[in-house]
């Protein structure tokens, strides 16, 4: 069958992350490799609710096709937040697309060529490195320090061509790192200068359990590249409901065509039940409820790393979000350490997978949102133990 494929077939794979959940769907396993939300916090009951009103309301109006630009409701209290937030947003240009990975898969068709250049972190978001791949651009990375994007790579990278620049500036998936007040006004800067487009993906920006709340890159762009969100944190996953903001009106009618060739616009009834939902509960105490949950979780992982890792693995101390990343010594790699580790009930996801250029063999992403605190330190004091005969 191998000629039939399309050329572009032959460089992307099968992410490790969902291989690597087959091998942990042994409920002795304790893992940490998922990137979950954590289920008891989802709203079951309000969103039963939601759709049972949806369906006694609406009826056949939330069956029928709909806009491609999506539900004008939904659309509108997505704006009304950002502004909460201190952040105006027209709804006219929010598109509302199927989860935020879609946005990803738009973006490559709307803005890559072939062996275009793309600036994204080292490490870098995998399901991002996926969607792009499929359109063949060629990845300029760019180091991800404890604040932010190494600038003087950046600008290179600019100098040198890349015209996109997509990013995680809140608690990146996968190193937990949240870029500083100033490398945001930087890379907006950058940007501008250099005629780029930022993609800003914030997916974790509301799950901040420490310090402040911190204005996005795309606030401090003239020329306004684009900002995704998604309900998947904040309420469910399961919904795949995302939205992009994109105020250029030449780039968001480009949008609304990769879409409408796509999939011609996100369900209407789960676009219809999540604005009822909104509409009727208090969403807000709800994304407070995970936070507080989150915050305590990443405390005792960090708490635990102190007991029980060995000397020498260095770790992020993320601000909100859902993974922390840890760092062996050079030389360690996290692939043969994660075969020791599954013999010891413990699992994780190594780094390398994350670098499209084969580097951070060493490195490891720790998701702490998906296992209650009993949970975590149990599984820490495996993973400790599998890393200290590993790294005898
Ligand atoms: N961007 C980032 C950085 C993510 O971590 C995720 C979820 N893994 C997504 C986008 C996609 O999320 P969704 O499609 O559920 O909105």
């Amino acid at each position: 069958m191998s000629q039939h494929f399309a050329r572009r077939m032959s460089t992307v794979h099968r992410s490790f992350i969902r291989e690597i959940l087959k091998v942990t769907a042994d409920p002795e396993i304790i893992s940490f490799a998922g990137g979950l939300p954590n289920p008891e916090l989802f709203p079951v009951a309000a969103m039963d609710a939601a759709a049972h009103e949806v369906f006694q309301d609406i009826g056949a109006g939330a069956l029928q096709y709909s806009t491609t630009e999506g539900d004008a409701g939904l659309r509108a209290i997505i704006a009304e937040r950002y502004r909460k937030r201190g952040l105006t947003v027209d709804p006219d240009t929010i598109l509302v697309t199927t989860g935020s990975q879609q946005i990803l898969d738009i973006c490559a068709k709307v803005f890559m060529d072939r062996d275009s250049k793309v600036v994204i972190e080292r490490p870098g978001y995998l399901g991002a490195i996926q969607a792009f791949s499929l359109f063949e651009p060629e990845f300029v990375t760019i180091c991800l320090e404890d604040d932010g994007p190494n600038l003087e790579e950046l600008e290179a990278a600019f100098k040198a061509g890349a015209d996109c620049f997509y990013a995680v500036p809140n608690f990146q998936n996968p190193s937990g790192v949240s870029y500083s007040l100033e490398k945001r006004k930087a890379v907006a800067a950058l940007a501008d200068r250099y005629d780029a487009l930022f993609v800003e993906d914030d997916p974790y920006g509301e799950l901040r359990f420490l310090g402040e709340d911190l204005p996005s890159v795309f606030s401090f762009s003239e020329k306004k590249g684009l900002l995704c969100g998604s309900f998947s944190k904040i309420a469910a996953p399961g919904f795949r409901l995302g939205w992009v903001v994109a105020p250029r009106k030449d780039v968001y009618d480009k949008l609304v065509i990769a879409k409408q060739a796509a999939d011609l616009h996100t369900s209407t009834v789960t676009q219809t039940i999540m604005r009822r939902y909104m509409e009727t509960n208090d969403i807000e105490s709800h994304v407070a409820l995970i936070k507080e949950r989150y915050g305590r979780q990443r405390e005792c992982m960090v708490e635990m790393i102190g007991r029980y890792f060995p000397e020498g693995v260095d770790i992020t101390r993320p601000e909100g979000g859902m993974f922390l990343w840890a760092t062996m010594p050079e030389g360690c790699s996290s692939m043969e350490l994660l075969d020791m580790a599954i013999k010891d009930k413990v699992a994780f996801v190594p780094g390398r997978p994350f670098f499209v250029d084969g580097s951070g063999d060493n490195t490891m992403r720790l998701n702490f949102s998906n296992s209650d605190e009993a949970r975590i330190e149990e599984g820490i004091k495996r993973l400790g133990k599998s890393i200290a005969s590993f790294l005898k």
